[in-house]
């Protein structure tokens, strides 16, 4: 059904701004696109530049949440690409997933987090630990994009260490009683269902976390104070204040003590996204440094015609393109194996979401040099991409943690 959708937006005229580079050079495996991941491409790149591009900066500026623009997007299949088409998904591939967040992280990174948290982080839990009844309730109305997921691990005690959370929930009957505060929710202020993780066996420290399915209509939700961030600001980050917040049985995810297990694979399975996130913006950074080096004059030259700026941009496009081969071949392994790193027993996920989070930041620092005090103004995209690229080697894991896993995966006997 939703497939219908990109053949017949693949009929529309193609019209707005192209961008100037083509978005895929091939790695060594065998990296070549389908004509439903190009059209899938294709659609997304158009819809963001003519739908997106023309607001970014107002958005920005006023910190609004384009929830509009993001369910536009779920009419096109993007808010649940992964979900299998008989509970309401596009039932694409991590590649085609892969390719949408690039796009629209290409123009607005903001917006690009919103979709990551929805599409992966919240849906690929219920597909694994929710009974039919909640994924009728939930899980049809997420992947179409009436209405977006949230998060909530993090804790003002509690990030990297998800262990040491201290929300508790305790049963009473047919129903749970939650109490903590939840911190940095991405899309927390506008969502239809939240993932909570809350201790139900405060002695048994990891194993006794167990995952709820809360609504924000729920007696003791209550949304706290908004972030005030350095960038993506158009992506909300709030409190969520849980106080004797009653959710009933049949809304715990999975069997108690399954919390910690479900979380992890839900951020293993999301730092794809964030790799994706990286990469889309890396190339929209260059591609404006591109732009720039051919018009911008000193010395009566084009400041592309001076070696400093030349080897800056071979070093961004090369970074990138290694960025993008580890992306591919993370999504691959993922579709290949179900996952990204659990089943091969590897982490191409994490060397993928390390790598280009920490390459993002370079090129966007190398934008910003090459569009001089320009890239310090509001003015330029330069500016917004550098500090939304910050975030990266921060959420879903930091560069640290992956190196960890990484490591630790290497080390295995
Ligand atoms: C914009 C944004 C959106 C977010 N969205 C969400 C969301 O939707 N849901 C959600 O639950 N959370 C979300 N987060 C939270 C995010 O996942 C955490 O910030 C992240 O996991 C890091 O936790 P922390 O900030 O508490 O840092 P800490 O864990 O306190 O880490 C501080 C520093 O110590 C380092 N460190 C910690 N442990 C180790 C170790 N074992 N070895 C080496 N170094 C270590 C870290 O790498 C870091 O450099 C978001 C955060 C941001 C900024």
């Amino acid at each position: 059904m939703v497939f219908s959708l990109w053949v017949r937006l693949s009929l529309a005229p193609v019209t707005g701004h192209q961008p100037p580079h083509e978005l895929n050079s091939s790695p060594a495996m065998d990296f070549s696109l389908s004509d439903q991941q190009i059209l899938i491409r294709d659609t997304v790149r158009e819809f963001m530049h003519t739908e997106v591009r023309p607001h970014v900066k107002e958005w920005e500026r006023t910190d609004h949440f384009p929830v509009d623009a993001i369910r536009k997007l779920g009419d096109l299949g993007c808010c649940g690409m992964l979900i299998p088409e008989n509970w309401g998904g596009s039932g694409l591939d991590a590649i085609s997933y892969v390719l949408m967040l690039e796009e629209v992280a290409r123009v607005h990174t903001a917006m690009s987090t919103a979709l990551s948290v929805t599409n992966s982080a919240v849906q690929i839990p219920f597909l694994s630990f929710a009974s039919d009844t909640q994924k009728s309730r939930y899980l049809r109305r997420l992947a179409s994009g009436e209405i977006l997921g949230a998060f909530c691990l993090t804790e003002p005690a509690a990030g990297s260490d998800a262990a040491g959370i201290q929300a508790s929930a305790v049963r009473d009957s047919a129903q749970y009683k939650l109490n903590g505060t939840k911190t940095w929710v991405t899309n927390g202020s506008a969502a239809g269902v939240y993932i909570v993780f809350a201790k139900t066996n405060p002695a048994a420290a990891g194993k006794g976390i167990t995952a709820f399915l809360v609504e924000p209509s729920m007696p003791g939700f209550k949304i706290g104070r908004h972030e005030d961030k350095m960038g993506q600001r158009s992506s909300p980050s709030v409190e969520i204040v849980l106080n004797d917040c009653i959710v009933p049985c049949e809304n715990r995810l999975g069997e108690e003590g399954q919390g910690l297990k479900i979380a992890l694979s839900a951020l293993d399975n999301g730092r794809i996204g964030i790799a994706a996130q990286a990469v889309g913006l890396a190339q929209a950074a260059l591609d404006e440094s591109v732009k720039y080096a051919r018009a911008r004059k000193a010395f009566g030259k084009s400041i592309g015609e001076f070696q400093g700026i030349q080897w800056m941009l071979a070093d961004m496009h090369t970074e990138i393109e290694a960025a993008r081969a580890l992306l591919y071949n993370a999504a691959y392994l993922k579709d290949s194996s179900g996952s990204s790193s659990l089943a091969k027993g590897g982490s191409s996920s994490s060397r993928a979401k390390l790598y280009a989070s920490e390459m993002a930041n370079r090129v966007v620092y190398k934008a910003v040099q090459i569009h001089g005090s320009l890239g310090y103004s509001r003015e330029s995209d330069v500016e917004r991409m550098y500090r939304d690229a910050r975030v990266l080697t921060v959420y879903e894991g930091t560069s640290e943690i992956q190196r960890t896993i990484i490591a630790r995966d290497l080390l295995r006997a």
